[in-house]
């Protein structure tokens, strides 16, 4: 998405051990009128699927799927991160490795949010090795769900988890995938068709 590419390369900042920053933008300041254009692109893209929910990850998931679900007209199921699992039954759980902060998450949903009837797009900001997409895809294949799509903000296509997930058979809309990022030259090249 041009758009979304334009953003990036004007905004966005490349740190060591591959990590873009797109604070200023995406998940601390956050420009909304952008946001409800991810949100309209995923609408158009999805169009052919009975999307009921949107579930993403906290915390900088919640404000793109919010947005995007005005776009469908559906709610959004937010997974809880915690490291002290209670687990009394009511609960979907996983553990998922967090990219940017190193460590494991127990990550919950209550069951009472997603059903067997729901057809489910997740949404999240970025995708890099692939682990939380995956850890929200358990989710929903515990609630017995349909899993009809991931929309994702940015992938960053050399880290592989957008790749591996589409060869599982899943379809992954990312608005931008980057292909190669250098943190001394501060050089991003996205992916084209
Ligand atoms: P994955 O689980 O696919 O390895 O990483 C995706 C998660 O890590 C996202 O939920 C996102 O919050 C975080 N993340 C991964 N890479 C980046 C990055 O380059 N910049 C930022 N801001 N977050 C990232």
């Amino acid at each position: 998405m041009q758009l979304l590419e334009d953003r990036i390369a004007r905004d966005g900042v490349v740190k060591s051990g591959n990590v873009l920053k797109v604070d200023s933008f995406l998940n601390h300041q956050i420009d909304i009128d952008l946001l409800d254009a991810l949100g309209a692109e995923w609408a158009r893209l999805f169009q052919d699927k009975p999307i009921t929910k949107i579930l993403t990850i906290e915390a900088s998931g919640i404000g793109i799927a919010c947005m995007a679900a005005l776009h469908f007209d559906v709610p959004v199921v937010f997974a809880k991160k915690t490291q002290s699992l209670n687990l009394d039954g009511e609960m979907l759980c996983t553990k998922i490795d967090s990219f940017t902060h190193k460590k494991t998450f127990d990550v919950i949903v209550a069951k009472r949010f997603i059903s067997p009837d729901d057809h489910i797009l997740i949404i999240d900001d970025f995708l890099a090795n692939g682990c939380a997409l995956r850890g929200l895809i358990e989710l929903v294949g515990q609630a017995g769900a349909v899993v009809e799509g991931l929309g994702v903000a940015v992938e960053k296509g050399f880290q592989g988890g957008g790749d591996d997930l589409r060869a599982r058979g899943y379809r992954v809309e990312s608005l931008a995938i980057i292909e190669s990022m250098d943190a001394e030259s501060g050089a991003i090249c996205f992916r084209t068709a």
